[in-house]
Protein backbone atom coordinates (compact mmCIF):
# COMPACT_ATOMS: atom_id res chain seq x y z
CA UNK A 1 0.00 0.00 0.00
CA UNK A 2 2.79 2.08 0.66
CA UNK A 3 4.73 1.54 -2.09
CA UNK A 4 1.65 2.20 -4.49
CA UNK A 5 1.13 5.39 -2.84
CA UNK A 6 4.54 6.04 -3.11
CA UNK A 7 4.51 5.19 -6.80
CA UNK A 8 0.99 7.30 -7.37
CA UNK A 9 2.97 10.33 -6.13
CA UNK A 10 6.04 9.69 -8.33
CA UNK A 11 3.44 9.82 -11.29
CA UNK A 12 2.46 13.14 -10.16
CA UNK A 13 5.92 14.95 -9.66
CA UNK A 14 6.81 13.69 -12.84
CA UNK A 15 3.61 14.49 -14.68
CA UNK A 16 4.23 18.13 -12.66
CA UNK A 17 7.86 18.63 -14.41
CA UNK A 18 6.17 17.96 -17.51
CA UNK A 19 4.21 20.37 -17.63
CA UNK A 20 4.60 23.03 -15.41
CA UNK A 21 8.49 24.17 -14.35
CA UNK A 22 7.69 25.18 -10.49
CA UNK A 23 4.47 23.58 -8.94
CA UNK A 24 5.91 20.51 -7.57
CA UNK A 25 7.84 22.78 -5.31
CA UNK A 26 4.91 24.67 -3.62
CA UNK A 27 2.84 21.53 -3.20
CA UNK A 28 1.85 20.90 0.76
CA UNK A 29 3.96 18.47 2.33
CA UNK A 30 1.29 16.29 3.80
CA UNK A 31 2.03 13.99 6.30
CA UNK A 32 5.08 13.20 4.63
CA UNK A 33 8.27 13.98 5.90
CA UNK A 34 9.79 16.94 3.62
CA UNK A 35 12.84 15.58 1.99
CA UNK A 36 15.75 17.87 1.11
CA UNK A 37 19.61 17.26 0.22
CA UNK A 38 22.96 18.46 1.98
CA UNK A 39 26.30 18.97 0.75
CA UNK A 40 28.83 19.09 3.52
CA UNK A 41 27.96 16.69 6.55
CA UNK A 42 28.04 18.76 9.20
CA UNK A 43 25.33 20.98 7.44
CA UNK A 44 23.80 17.67 6.93
CA UNK A 45 23.98 16.99 10.56
CA UNK A 46 22.45 21.04 11.47
CA UNK A 47 19.67 19.99 9.09
CA UNK A 48 18.89 16.90 10.70
CA UNK A 49 18.60 18.46 14.36
CA UNK A 50 16.26 21.49 13.29
CA UNK A 51 14.27 19.46 10.80
CA UNK A 52 13.53 16.10 13.73
CA UNK A 53 11.71 13.72 12.48
CA UNK A 54 9.88 15.91 9.84
CA UNK A 55 12.53 15.64 7.34
CA UNK A 56 14.49 13.04 5.84
CA UNK A 57 17.78 14.16 4.70
CA UNK A 58 20.44 12.93 2.56
CA UNK A 59 23.99 14.29 2.33
CA UNK A 60 26.04 14.12 -0.62
CA UNK A 61 29.30 14.59 1.21
CA UNK A 62 31.10 12.39 3.50
CA UNK A 63 33.53 12.74 6.06
CA UNK A 64 36.91 13.59 4.67
CA UNK A 65 35.45 15.18 1.08
CA UNK A 66 37.13 18.17 -0.06
CA UNK A 67 33.88 20.56 -0.40
CA UNK A 68 36.49 23.02 -2.69
CA UNK A 69 36.51 19.84 -4.99
CA UNK A 70 33.67 18.06 -5.17
CA UNK A 71 31.98 17.49 -8.58
CA UNK A 72 28.12 15.91 -8.08
CA UNK A 73 28.08 13.37 -10.53
CA UNK A 74 24.82 13.07 -12.53
CA UNK A 75 23.46 10.11 -10.23
CA UNK A 76 23.80 12.60 -7.87
CA UNK A 77 21.60 15.10 -9.84
CA UNK A 78 19.07 12.36 -11.02
CA UNK A 79 18.86 10.77 -7.23
CA UNK A 80 18.11 14.24 -5.74
CA UNK A 81 15.54 15.38 -8.30
CA UNK A 82 12.55 14.04 -6.56
CA UNK A 83 13.21 16.65 -3.24
CA UNK A 84 11.84 19.59 -1.75
CA UNK A 85 14.92 21.19 -1.52
CA UNK A 86 18.66 21.46 -1.17
CA UNK A 87 20.70 23.27 1.16
CA UNK A 88 23.95 24.14 0.06
CA UNK A 89 27.02 25.85 1.29
CA UNK A 90 27.09 28.53 -0.83
CA UNK A 91 27.71 28.44 -4.72
CA UNK A 92 31.23 29.95 -4.07
CA UNK A 93 32.32 27.28 -1.63
CA UNK A 94 31.30 24.06 -3.39
CA UNK A 95 32.00 25.57 -6.95
CA UNK A 96 31.46 22.82 -8.99
CA UNK A 97 28.15 22.28 -7.49
CA UNK A 98 26.64 25.05 -9.39
CA UNK A 99 24.89 23.15 -12.69
CA UNK A 100 23.31 20.69 -10.07
CA UNK A 101 21.86 23.90 -8.16
CA UNK A 102 20.99 25.27 -11.49
CA UNK A 103 18.96 21.88 -12.62
CA UNK A 104 17.20 21.54 -8.90
CA UNK A 105 16.24 24.81 -8.54
CA UNK A 106 13.88 24.28 -11.27
CA UNK A 107 11.50 21.91 -9.90
CA UNK A 108 12.31 22.49 -5.63
CA UNK A 109 14.15 25.41 -3.31
CA UNK A 110 17.80 25.59 -3.27
CA UNK A 111 19.09 27.41 -0.18
CA UNK A 112 22.98 28.67 0.55
CA UNK A 113 22.56 28.41 4.18
CA UNK A 114 25.08 31.41 4.60
CA UNK A 115 22.80 33.79 2.71
CA UNK A 116 21.87 35.21 5.71
CA UNK A 117 24.92 36.69 7.33
CA UNK A 118 25.57 39.89 7.38
CA UNK A 119 27.95 40.59 4.97
CA UNK A 120 30.02 42.89 8.08
CA UNK A 121 30.46 39.54 9.31
CA UNK A 122 31.99 38.19 6.44
CA UNK A 123 36.10 38.00 6.35
CA UNK A 124 38.30 38.71 3.17
CA UNK A 125 39.38 35.55 1.45
CA UNK A 126 42.74 34.50 1.35
CA UNK A 127 44.78 36.65 -1.02
CA UNK A 128 44.99 35.18 -4.47
CA UNK A 129 41.73 33.42 -3.80
CA UNK A 130 38.95 34.36 -6.18
CA UNK A 131 36.05 33.90 -3.79
CA UNK A 132 34.11 37.02 -2.31
CA UNK A 133 34.64 35.96 1.21
CA UNK A 134 36.10 33.53 3.39
CA UNK A 135 33.92 30.28 3.45
CA UNK A 136 34.63 29.19 6.54
CA UNK A 137 32.05 30.86 8.43
CA UNK A 138 31.42 28.05 10.79
CA UNK A 139 33.99 27.63 12.92
CA UNK A 140 32.41 30.95 14.47
CA UNK A 141 29.80 29.41 16.68
CA UNK A 142 27.98 32.33 16.49
CA UNK A 143 28.16 32.44 12.65
CA UNK A 144 26.75 29.28 12.67
CA UNK A 145 23.35 30.18 15.10
CA UNK A 146 22.11 32.28 11.91
CA UNK A 147 22.64 29.56 9.15
CA UNK A 148 20.39 27.50 12.21
CA UNK A 149 18.04 30.04 12.03
CA UNK A 150 18.01 30.13 7.90
CA UNK A 151 17.46 26.59 7.90
CA UNK A 152 14.79 27.29 9.90
CA UNK A 153 13.31 29.31 8.00
CA UNK A 154 13.53 27.46 4.74
CA UNK A 155 11.72 25.02 6.30
CA UNK A 156 9.13 26.43 7.56
CA UNK A 157 8.44 27.91 4.59
CA UNK A 158 8.41 25.21 2.14
CA UNK A 159 6.03 22.92 5.12
CA UNK A 160 3.95 25.87 6.94
CA UNK A 161 2.29 23.09 9.07
CA UNK A 162 5.19 22.16 10.60
CA UNK A 163 6.80 25.51 11.47
CA UNK A 164 6.39 25.05 14.97
CA UNK A 165 7.65 22.19 15.28
CA UNK A 166 11.14 23.58 13.16
CA UNK A 167 11.17 26.27 15.53
CA UNK A 168 11.39 24.27 18.56
CA UNK A 169 13.80 22.46 16.93
CA UNK A 170 15.79 25.27 16.47
CA UNK A 171 15.48 26.77 20.18
CA UNK A 172 16.53 23.69 21.43
CA UNK A 173 19.79 23.34 19.06
CA UNK A 174 20.49 26.88 19.87
CA UNK A 175 20.72 26.59 23.70
CA UNK A 176 23.06 24.14 22.69
CA UNK A 177 25.31 26.19 20.43
CA UNK A 178 25.56 28.66 22.87
CA UNK A 179 26.82 26.46 25.49
CA UNK A 180 29.24 25.20 22.69
CA UNK A 181 30.49 29.20 22.15
CA UNK A 182 31.26 29.72 25.84
CA UNK A 183 32.96 26.09 26.06
CA UNK A 184 35.57 27.29 22.92
CA UNK A 185 35.91 30.71 24.54
CA UNK A 186 36.74 29.15 28.30
CA UNK A 187 38.84 26.63 26.86
CA UNK A 188 40.88 28.74 24.48
CA UNK A 189 41.65 31.15 27.17
CA UNK A 190 43.48 28.57 28.90
CA UNK A 191 46.18 28.51 26.66
CA UNK A 192 49.46 30.69 27.43
CA UNK A 193 48.85 34.14 25.30
CA UNK A 194 52.00 34.09 23.51
CA UNK A 195 51.23 30.63 21.94
CA UNK A 196 47.68 31.48 21.02
CA UNK A 197 48.86 30.66 17.28
CA UNK A 198 47.14 27.94 15.22
CA UNK A 199 49.63 27.17 12.33
CA UNK A 200 47.63 24.60 9.94
CA UNK A 201 47.96 23.96 6.46
CA UNK A 202 44.91 25.06 4.86
CA UNK A 203 43.40 28.80 5.79
CA UNK A 204 40.48 27.45 7.14
CA UNK A 205 40.26 29.17 11.16
CA UNK A 206 40.37 32.98 10.19
CA UNK A 207 36.51 32.91 11.69
CA UNK A 208 37.37 30.68 14.80
CA UNK A 209 40.28 33.33 15.20
CA UNK A 210 38.88 35.97 15.45
CA UNK A 211 35.82 34.79 17.56
CA UNK A 212 37.67 32.98 20.32
CA UNK A 213 41.03 34.91 20.36
CA UNK A 214 43.95 33.00 17.94
CA UNK A 215 46.09 33.99 15.70
CA UNK A 216 46.34 31.64 12.88
CA UNK A 217 48.91 31.50 10.11
CA UNK A 218 48.33 28.92 7.33
CA UNK A 219 51.05 27.99 4.72
CA UNK A 220 48.23 27.09 1.91
CA UNK A 221 46.03 29.74 0.15
CA UNK A 222 42.54 29.40 1.78
CA UNK A 223 41.43 26.86 -0.92
CA UNK A 224 42.74 23.13 -0.64
CA UNK A 225 43.68 23.81 -4.81
CA UNK A 226 46.44 26.16 -3.99
CA UNK A 227 49.61 24.78 -3.03
CA UNK A 228 52.13 26.07 -0.52
CA UNK A 229 54.87 27.83 -1.30
CA UNK A 230 58.55 27.75 0.10
CA UNK A 231 58.43 31.50 1.11
CA UNK A 232 55.22 30.41 2.85
CA UNK A 233 56.77 27.41 4.78
CA UNK A 234 59.96 29.90 5.48
CA UNK A 235 57.38 32.70 7.37
CA UNK A 236 55.80 30.67 9.05
CA UNK A 237 58.44 28.55 10.92
CA UNK A 238 59.51 31.71 12.19
CA UNK A 239 56.50 33.09 13.28
CA UNK A 240 56.54 29.91 15.42
CA UNK A 241 60.75 29.64 16.22
CA UNK A 242 60.06 33.41 17.55
CA UNK A 243 56.45 32.81 19.71
CA UNK A 244 57.59 29.37 21.00
CA UNK A 245 54.70 27.65 19.70
CA UNK A 246 55.10 23.57 20.68
CA UNK A 247 52.45 22.41 17.69
CA UNK A 248 51.14 22.50 14.36
CA UNK A 249 48.36 20.94 12.74
CA UNK A 250 47.24 18.59 9.76
CA UNK A 251 43.83 18.21 8.72
CA UNK A 252 41.46 15.10 7.45
CA UNK A 253 41.46 17.28 3.96
CA UNK A 254 44.74 18.12 3.11
CA UNK A 255 48.24 16.32 2.48
CA UNK A 256 50.55 16.34 4.98
CA UNK A 257 53.86 17.27 2.79
CA UNK A 258 53.52 20.92 3.72
CA UNK A 259 53.57 20.15 7.05
CA UNK A 260 56.76 17.94 7.22
CA UNK A 261 58.42 20.59 5.12
CA UNK A 262 57.63 23.24 8.01
CA UNK A 263 58.76 21.08 10.86
CA UNK A 264 62.11 20.89 9.09
CA UNK A 265 62.05 24.70 8.79
CA UNK A 266 61.37 25.13 12.30
CA UNK A 267 64.33 22.85 13.45
CA UNK A 268 66.64 24.94 11.22
CA UNK A 269 65.81 27.82 13.81
CA UNK A 270 65.98 26.10 16.85
CA UNK A 271 62.58 25.37 17.32
CA UNK A 272 61.13 22.12 18.49
CA UNK A 273 57.54 21.79 16.97
CA UNK A 274 55.11 18.28 16.92
CA UNK A 275 52.13 17.49 14.59
CA UNK A 276 49.31 18.22 17.29
CA UNK A 277 47.02 16.09 15.28
CA UNK A 278 44.40 16.71 12.50
CA UNK A 279 41.60 19.10 13.11
CA UNK A 280 38.71 18.90 10.93
CA UNK A 281 37.97 21.54 8.65
CA UNK A 282 35.60 21.50 5.07
CA UNK A 283 34.22 17.99 7.05
CA UNK A 284 33.18 16.53 10.00
CA UNK A 285 33.89 13.02 11.23
CA UNK A 286 32.80 9.68 10.55
CA UNK A 287 28.45 9.67 10.61
CA UNK A 288 27.02 7.84 14.50
CA UNK A 289 30.59 8.89 16.23
CA UNK A 290 30.50 12.42 18.36
CA UNK A 291 32.76 14.19 15.61
CA UNK A 292 30.66 13.34 12.99
CA UNK A 293 28.26 16.71 14.34
CA UNK A 294 28.89 20.11 14.29
CA UNK A 295 28.80 20.64 17.51
CA UNK A 296 31.33 18.06 18.57
CA UNK A 297 33.39 18.52 15.23
CA UNK A 298 33.57 22.16 17.34
CA UNK A 299 34.71 20.50 20.08
CA UNK A 300 37.23 17.82 19.04
CA UNK A 301 39.25 20.90 17.34
CA UNK A 302 39.33 22.95 20.23
CA UNK A 303 40.53 20.20 22.97
CA UNK A 304 42.87 18.96 20.37
CA UNK A 305 44.09 22.97 19.91
CA UNK A 306 44.23 23.43 23.58
CA UNK A 307 46.01 19.88 24.21
CA UNK A 308 48.24 20.64 21.58
CA UNK A 309 49.04 24.67 22.23
CA UNK A 310 49.37 24.15 26.37
CA UNK A 311 52.02 20.91 26.03
CA UNK A 312 54.90 21.68 28.09
CA UNK A 313 58.78 22.99 26.38
CA UNK A 314 60.16 19.82 24.86
CA UNK A 315 63.26 22.24 25.10
CA UNK A 316 64.29 22.79 21.60
ZN1 LIG B 1 38.27 25.02 3.21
Amino acid sequence: MRALLAAAAAGLALLAGCTSTAASGSEPIGDRPVRVTTTTNFITDTVSRIGGDAVEVTGLMGPGVDPHLYTASAGDVDARRGADGIFNGGREREGKMADLLDQLEETQFVRAVTDDLPREDLLEPAPGVAEQYDPHVWFDVTLWEQVSRTIATALSERDPARAGEYQANLETYLDELAELDSYVSEQIATIPEERRLLVTSHDAFEYFGRRYGLDVAGIQGISTAAEATTADVERVAELIASRGVPAVFVESSVPRQTIDALIASAAQRGATVVVGGELYTDAAGDPGTDEGTYVGMLRANTDLIVAGLSRPDSGG
